[in-house]
């Protein structure tokens, strides 16, 4: 088994390192060091912030730059003032987040029951959330494919990115972290990943807009002719050679598409607040499973063959 290094002068190894070797040998240590009594992995962000505000309080810069001309006495010295630095930083941030923005950028999260506040004080708006219907393809916590099996409502991503939509890359910042959504609030990098939700927690669109009867009027309707089982089966119908069912296939699409313009022109909503009343639109959904729904300039869908 590999011993540990603890940061002690006493390791004969370390200490001989310490004493006698150049710059590059003590911050070699001091990484090694860091990662152990911070609980992070080197490459981590979170060891990573938690590194740059404590080697400034430390004043880390100045010793690696006279490290070379220390007295081996000035060496332990300082050396323990590093250690002593990162015991504290370690302590205070021992079970909490730094907000250094790693998850951020790894995903969105998902919208809980707890969150229905955010939309009462106009945190989220329709325009920064979405909605996975059941039957969608998304990908997992662990990066595998899978299929819903219930309705999730989102936080946008950035386009062409998994990074959440309120993370800002430039200054590392969250632009609601004081009011961040719960499974945000749930997030525990420094330990045991955080349990996924239970279904009875997730928010859906029933919960936050049952009770508007114009909007889920408009939301039942969408599902009565476009809800993924729906489609499904007409798309296995179609490809076990039964061609009527490629009606109903003609029928959901251009419901979804002329049902998403008239949100957008006669309620005056964005594309992307018709894409959380109604979930993705359907050529999306139909991408899923190998077709591609192109709209003609007669405004009318035409499919392209199955792929299998
Ligand atoms: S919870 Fe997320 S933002 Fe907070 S320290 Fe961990 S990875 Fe960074
Ligand atoms: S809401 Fe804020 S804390 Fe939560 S993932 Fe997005 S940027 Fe990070």
């Amino acid at each position: 088994m590999t011993k540990k290094f603890l940061g002690k002068l006493h390791h004969v190894d370390p200490w001989e390192t310490l004493a006698k070797g150049p710059r590059e040998a003590m911050a070699s240590l001091w990484e090694k060091y860091l990662s152990e009594v911070l609980e992070a992995s080197a490459k981590s962000q979170r060891l990573q912030k938690l590194r740059r505000s404590l080697e400034k309080a430390a004043d880390y810069p100045k010793i690696f730059q006279d490290w070379n001309d220390l007295p081996v006495e000035e060496r332990a010295r300082v050396w323990q003032q590093l250690i002593a630095a990162a015991k504290e930083q370690a302590e205070s941030a021992r079970d909490a987040c730094v907000r250094c923005g790693e998850c951020c950028e790894r995903s969105s999260p998902t919208l809980l029951a707890a969150d229905l506040p955010l939309f009462q004080q106009e945190v989220l708006t329709w325009n920064e959330v979405y909605t996975l219907r059941a039957g969608e393809q998304v990908t997992d916590r662990e990066g595998k494919p899978a299929v819903l099996k219930e309705e999730r409502l989102k936080i946008r991503e950035v386009p062409g990115s998994r990074q959440c939509w309120f993370y800002l890359a430039a200054t590392g910042s969250c632009r609601i972290y004081d009011q961040r959504p719960e499974q945000c609030r749930r997030q525990q990098c420094w330990g045991e990943p955080a349990p996924p939700p239970r279904v009875e927690e997730l928010l859906n669109r029933r919960s936050l807009l049952g009770q508007v009867s114009e909007v889920w009027d408009i939301i039942e309707a969408h599902e009565a002719r476009c809800a993924s089982s729906i489609i499904l089966e007409a798309l296995e119908e179609v490809a076990a050679g039964r061609a009527e069912s490629g009606d109903l296939l003609f029928e959901a699409l251009h419901f979804d598409h002329y049902l998403r313009q008239m949100l957008q022109r006669d309620w005056g909503l964005s594309q992307e607040a018709a894409e959380m009343l109604l979930g993705r639109p359907l050529p999306e959904f139909l991408g899923q499973h190998g077709i591609t729904p192109v709209l003609n300039a007669e405004g009318v869908f035409e499919l392209s063959p199955r792929k299998e």
